[in-house]
């Protein structure tokens, strides 16, 4: 027999499809010819292949041998097709019957020497393969814990070529993935540790609860990224769905913490502002990496000292801002990844970041300027929410009052959002923040004259923009769904206002 057929799995985003890897050996010059859109990393899967089977004490097939992945249209990276290469070369040449092998899937990266090491994004790929009816997977045997989160599967691991040519030859067994479920992750920050500070405290809780961006505006020591890191405590889990997406992007980043477990916990991303734009938005060789953007996806990614960061980085951020997805351009096809994350931008008032604010500030009015400017156009206008914080006074430090905790703010901003959801079902939409302008304005939903009389006036003397005028709303909608109030009231613009111009105390 002269030809073999083993499946595998390859990734186009996160979204994993079936691959057949085919090969056939015929008389002629020897040598390896691949077909089906290879990447580069296809063609050392050649050399690599060819040093593990040798090395793993197996015979390689002097013939000529052609290898094809299909669907030939679909783009393939990365290294995860080596192990059926190899196995489906040997069953090929007539060494190995592949009968054991029939509807199993089989992943992994192989090293010269034969020893089977794991890949990134074995969770979306064998997800992908239980979609498509495969009921067995092999994987590699450091990727078991994780490919066994998947309901429904057969999940063996192989650390070596050689254990699993053992295990086709005679049935040696394979490794089985952990018994023990790990303990789940530790609890993050809490907002009871956040003393004082009770705007910052009610900025956090409406930006849960409607889905807002959130800038925060203060000195040093104003509290800023204790604030922002407490956000996801709040944000209600992640459903199944989410769930999975998130793990399926941590994966793919060979990010997620051994033991295997759904990611339940919206995640909290907080790039450095020396960060280069792949890292934020994604990108590398092969196997695209998700940049930090896609790692908050449904979770909160942090700007911390935004100012900072290089112009290219924030425009950077744009596009998945706008789209809640990250494109990224490839030599050979593109890779899309979900980016829908609640973007919290921390920055000083000014460059000489004075903790005690802007009492003592000594910059030039122009610097100050200059500095959040750096921030304004398309990205602060897609922040709703931007409060200044003042320094924490000595006062406010020692109070030791207990403050509420994450748990009973998360139970508020979880009505807030299935009122909110309820109301915006008709428009296909569940949060305050997604609601477009125009639908603000309209019956049912546009509110009556006398509750918007100090917004329109100000609309009218310049002071706030049409654009600025529907934040406003959205803001007021979210205030009144965390008070339980059908419809905003009075008081609920004039708090709106504060949480949108800052003018706070
Ligand atoms: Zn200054």
């Amino acid at each position: 027999m002269s030809y073999a057929r083993v499946l595998c799995v390859g990734l186009v985003g996160v979204t994993g499809h079936l691959v057949e890897v085919e090969v056939d050996l015929a008389a002629g010059l020897p040598g390896v010819v691949i077909s089906g859109l290879p990447d580069t990393a296809l063609h050392e899967a050649r050399d690599r292949v060819r040093a593990a089977v040798v090395n793993s004490g197996q015979r390689w097939p002097n013939r000529r041998i052609t290898l094809n992945l299909l669907p030939a249209t679909l783009p393939k990276f990365g290294s995860a097709f080596d192990l059926a290469i190899a196995v489906a070369l040997l069953g090929g040449s007539g060494e190995l019957p592949l009968l054991p092998l029939d509807g199993v899937a089989v992943l992994g990266e192989l090293g010269l020497d034969g020893t089977v090491r794991p890949v990134r994004g074995v969770l979306p790929m064998v997800a992908a393969a239980a979609q498509a009816g495969v009921q067995r997977v092999i994987v590699p045997a450091g990727n078991t814990a994780e490919a066994a989160v998947v309901p429904g599967l057969l999940v063996r691991g192989v650390d070596t070529l050689h254990r699993l040519v053992a295990f086709v030859r005679d049935g040696t067994p394979l490794i089985e993935p952990p018994l023990d479920a790990p303990p789940p992750a530790a609890p993050g920050p809490d907002l009871a540790e956040v003393a004082g500070q009770s705007l910052g405290r009610r900025a956090v809780e409406v930006a849960a609860a409607g889905g807002h961006h959130l800038a925060l505006i203060g000195p040093p020591g104003a509290g800023k990224t204790m604030l922002a890191e407490r956000l996801p405590s709040i944000l209600p889990e992640l459903d199944d769905e989410a769930a999975l997406e998130v793990t399926a992007l941590h994966s793919i980043a060979g990010l997620l913490p051994p033991g295997g477990r759904l990611i339940r916990r919206p995640p909290f991303q907080a790039p450095h502002h020396t960060a280069t734009v792949p890292s934020i938005v994604g990108g590398g060789s092969g196997l695209a990496r998700p940049g930090a953007i896609s790692l908050a996806h449904r979770g909160v990614l942090l700007m911390d000292e935004a100012p900072e960061f290089s112009k290219a980085a924030l425009e950077a951020l744009r596009q998945p801002l706008e789209h809640g997805r990250v494109l990224l351009t490839r030599s050979r096809g593109s890779a899309e990844y979900p980016a829908r994350a609640q973007l919290v931008l921390a920055a000083n008032p000014c460059p000489c970041a004075n903790p005690a604010g802007d009492d003592r500030c000594e910059c030039p009015p122009l610097a100050r300027r200059r500095y959040l400017g750096r921030l304004s156009g398309p990205l602060l206008d897609r922040i709703d929410l931007q409060v200044r914080l003042s320094p924490m006074r000595a006062a406010e430090l020692m109070e030791t009052g207990s403050h509420e905790s994450s748990a009973v703010v998360a139970r508020r901003v979880a009505a807030a959002r299935a009122a909110a959801a309820e109301r915006w079902a008709p428009l296909g939409r569940r949060l305050n923040a997604e609601i477009p302008g125009p639908d603000l304005r309209r019956t049912p939903w546009r509110l009556p004259g006398r509750v918007t009389v100090e917004l329109r006036s100000r609309l009218d003397s310049g002071s706030l923009s049409a654009r600025g005028f529907d934040r406003v709303v959205r803001l007021a909608w979210t205030i009144a769904d965390l008070d339980g109030r059908a419809r905003p009231d009075m008081g609920d613009v004039a708090e709106a206002i504060t949480l949108r111009t800052g003018e706070g105390t």
